[in-house]
């Protein structure tokens, strides 16, 4: 298993597994930091660890400008500061080319864990927080969690070209095969079996290299190319699962709107599931709020059809939507995927743990499998497991993986296949 040794996000944590040198050495890292003292600091920890390539600034302006020349793998940024302050930095920084943001700062948790969720709800990947004043160990388990949360595709922004997300550029990418699914594994809490994995869209573009689904999923809903990625990802996974091993291993797949629209689906889906000689009990559909957004009814009447032909369903970010418990209410999903954000604030926030609970209470008052999302380090796994959830997806257990590393990732479970890390 990769990540068993995530660092936890409190101060008194063992040191983290670090990424191996190539990775810092070859990361560029922006620090941006008022005061001169604790710049240079936090400078000599980085370098101390490996980071070889890092530029300092101290204030958010020269900061921006640096932004503006170069992208960067991670971008570190103090809160407190004259001038513009950290968070409005961060904000404005979330619209340039940086892997991840991670933040310094002597303001308590519960601040900059709020600073954490915003940037994450404007799509910027956050590596997590360091409390004034640091030391030494947590400095590297932060820099630690850059293998589990830059997933490779984020790791070398440096690699990355300007590239098309216009229509006929995705429809290109699609005729070319340059779609790939990825899976991550969701692993049962009680015993850590391997449940199942979730299907993620990856674009090995063939100059920008692999690219996440923030850069076209949106796009292809946009121009109704999203049916034909999904029936894409779909065939590779049944025929990936062929490899997966004798246990079960059911197969969740994302689905947008428009494609649950479509009248034709339900017979679509179940001649593609037979086609590989799976049961559509395997397969589980997963949906979003968003999916009664246009044609409720349309949308309502394929979902009771495919689930009449045995598919599940799943609903996905539940929680942080307005309408999830409107969405829960009216279609027949069999399972409830909590949303990584209460995950994340589940250590530091007593209302975050106390809706979780209530989340995982209702998911199984109403027979449903629940899953919480997101989990990042043990901490995380035991409270969810003190709570009673059953099940989890995160990158404690692995980050989505293309089929080789799945099947590394398999075979590298212990017999019987119980992933869990050590309780203690
Ligand atoms: P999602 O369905 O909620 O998928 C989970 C996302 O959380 C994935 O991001 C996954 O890589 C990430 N993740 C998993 N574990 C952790 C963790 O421990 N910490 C953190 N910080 N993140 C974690 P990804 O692959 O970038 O996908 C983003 C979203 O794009 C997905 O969110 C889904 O809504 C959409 N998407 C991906 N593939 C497809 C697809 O084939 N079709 C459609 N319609 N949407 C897709
Ligand atoms: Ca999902
Ligand atoms: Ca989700």
């Amino acid at each position: 298993m990769q990540s068993h040794s995530l660092p936890q996000r409190r101060s008194a944590q063992p040191p983290a597994a670090l990424p191996d040198c190539h990775v810092l050495a070859a990361m560029r890292v922006l620090l941006l930091e008022d005061d001169p003292a604790q710049r240079d600091l936090l400078s000599a920890a980085l370098r101390h660890f490996g980071v070889g390539d890092l530029m300092t600034a101290g204030d958010g302006w020269t900061a921006l400008a640096h932004l503006a020349a170069m992208p960067f793998d991670l971008v570190i940024s103090d809160l407190r500061m004259p001038g513009m302050d950290g968070i409005e930095f961060l904000h404005r920084a979330a619209g340039f080319d940086v892997g991840a943001f991670a933040i310094v700062s002597a303001a308590e948790p519960a601040i900059m864990s709020a600073v954490e969720n915003a940037l994450a709800e404007h799509g910027a990947l956050v590596l997590g927080h360091l409390s004034k004043p640091f030391s030494l160990d947590a400095v590297g388990a932060l820099l630690g969690r850059c293998d589990a949360v830059l997933a490779p595709e984020r790791r070398s922004p440096l690699a990355k070209l300007a590239f098309q997300s216009d229509p006929s550029t995705l429809q290109g990418a699609l005729n070319a095969g340059q779609f790939e699914a990825y899976y991550q594994p969701k692993v049962a809490l009680d015993d850590g079996r391997l449940l199942g994995v979730e299907v993620l869209a990856r674009w090995n573009h063939p100059d920008a290299g692999l690219l996440a689904p923030t850069h076209f999923i949106s796009a292809m809903e946009d121009n109704a190319l999203i049916d034909q990625l999904t029936f894409q990802l779909l065939d590779q996974a049944l025929a990936d699962a062929a490899r997966w091993g004798d246990a079960p291993i059911d197969i969740a797949l994302n689905l947008a709107p428009h494609t649950l629209e479509d009248p034709h689906l339900p017979d679509r889906l179940l001649a593609m599931v037979r086609a590989h000689g799976l049961a559509p009990e395997r397969i589980t559909l997963e949906l979003t709020e968003t999916a009664m957004a246009r044609h409720p009814q349309r949308v309502r009447d394929c979902a009771t059809r495919l689930r009449l032909r045995g598919f599940h369903f799943a609903i996905d970010d539940f929680g942080i939507g307005y309408s999830s418990m409107a969405l829960l209410l009216s279609l027949p999903f069999n399972e409830l995927k909590i949303d990584r954000s209460f995950v994340s604030s589940l250590l530091t926030s007593v209302k975050a743990r106390t809706m979780m609970e209530a989340m995982v209470a209702l998911g199984k008052r109403l027979g449903m499998q629940v899953v919480a999302e997101g989990v990042e380090c043990p901490a995380e796994m035991r409270m969810l497991r003190s709570i009673g959830c059953p099940a989890a997806q995160g990158y404690l257990f692995a980050a989505p993986m293309a089929q080789d590393g799945l099947l590394r990732w398999i075979a590298s479970l212990p017999m019987p296949s119980s992933i869990l890390p050590p309780t203690h």
